[in-house]
């Protein structure tokens, strides 16, 4: 059966990537692309067939199979992945898994976890669960009820701060506590700054639970979206008045790498996460050209080498990039001997998870 889905899986993978089919080096169209721009605004800009060395189309399997075995590796953990749908109004995409049956999705994250090496990992919840979810987690427990290895991630809305909501928030931690592992505030899609005065209850809450308050900050996917309000600048406020909160700047601030920066310089209690820095286009072009893209080279790798690789955690933004694929890439651009910090150990230490030794589940079953 598993293996079935898999297949099944991996087909509507590469029809629903046409990165996979019509793959070309980089030039500003993938940019543009991975920025959420249309073609046509490529177009607009007189931006034509990129001229860079072309290479010849990748099937998910042949992709697979040029990186190394994962499963035989010690696993990482992944802070920031989307298991479920978000529900995010003007959302550019849908998940691929949305309207899946359970089984078939566990079956799927199996593989996805085994082919990766990932031991653990959060996934993100979705907005408007109301007071019956309040935090837009049962989509992603009723996942983890079959994948030991998730953990979920609430998300927090600050046009929902009556008291009733916020006893049914308290009542919600206080159920899933064991594996709630922090909160998510969507900034640029729900259109609020982090110092906006319908986040200071839940911010009372996570210093209450010690859990994590992670950011979207940077580039917006959405058409309702507005970046001012996902600027890195915005977390100063809220670092400096909740000490004893920890945040994570999600996205490293994409592509206000040094904006991010002065965030970790600045603040003790500000993280930055590795997710949504690549698609599966960019991600593909980088394995097969060995040419990292220009945000890479003149903004995220300078970025972090100046921040040091203490804070630093990692996530694949999965299903944006496959996780292997993103792993792969990841794992590249971070010396070798900072690679147990970011993949594993700063995670373990922020979310008080354990380091996992081995895999909990799935060994061998496909
Ligand atoms: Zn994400």
């Amino acid at each position: 059966m598993t293996k079935d889905v898999q297949e099944k899986a991996i087909r509507q993978d590469a029809e629903s990537e046409d990165a996979y089919s019509r793959q070309r080096a980089y030039g500003r169209r993938d940019f543009l692309k991975w920025a959420g721009l249309s073609v046509a605004a490529a177009s607009l800009l007189g931006e034509d067939t990129p001229t860079g060395a072309q290479t010849a189309a990748s099937t998910p399997e042949e992709t697979l199979a040029s990186l190394p075995r994962y499963d035989r590796m010690e696993p990482i953990i992944d802070v920031h992945m989307h298991a479920v749908e978000n529900r995010l109004e003007g959302l550019k995409g849908t998940h691929p898994e949305a309207g899946l049956p359970v089984a078939d999705v566990a079956a799927r994250f199996q593989a996805i976890l085994r082919e990766s090496g990932t031991g653990l990992l959060f996934g993100m919840g979705a907005v408007n669960g109301g007071t019956s979810d309040p935090l837009g987690l049962k989509a992603t427990l009723t996942l983890a009820e079959r994948i030991p290895e998730l953990r979920v991630i609430g998300i927090i809305d600050p046009r929902q701060r009556d008291k009733a909501y916020l006893k049914a928030v308290e009542a919600q931690i206080e159920r899933e506590r064991g594996k709630l592992v922090a909160f998510k505030a969507y900034l640029g899609y729900l259109n609020a700054y982090p110092a906006d005065r319908g986040y200071q209850p839940y911010y009372r809450l996570a210093a209450q639970y010690g859990l994590p308050v992670v950011f979207h900050t940077g580039d917006v996917y959405s058409t309702k979206g507005l970046l001012k309000y996902a600027h890195p600048l915005g977390i100063d406020e809220v670092a400096v008045a909740y000490p004893k909160v920890q945040f994570v700047l999600a996205h490293f601030g994409c592509p206000w790498y040094w904006d991010a920066t002065e965030m970790l310089w600045k603040n003790d209690n500000v993280w930055a996460d590795l997710s949504g820095q690549l698609v599966t286009s960019s991600a593909e072009a980088f394995r097969k050209t060995g040419q990292l893209p220009p945000w890479f080279t003149h903004g995220l790798v300078p970025a972090m080498e100046s921040t040091g690789y203490d804070r630093i955690l990692y996530g694949s933004d999965y299903p944006v990039c496959p996780m292997a694929l993103y792993r792969w890439a990841m794992e590249k651009v971070i010396p070798p001997d900072q690679h147990a910090k970011v993949f594993r150990e700063n995670a373990a230490k922020l979310f008080q998870v354990p380091v996992q030794r081995a895999f909990a589940s799935g060994t061998g079953s496909a």
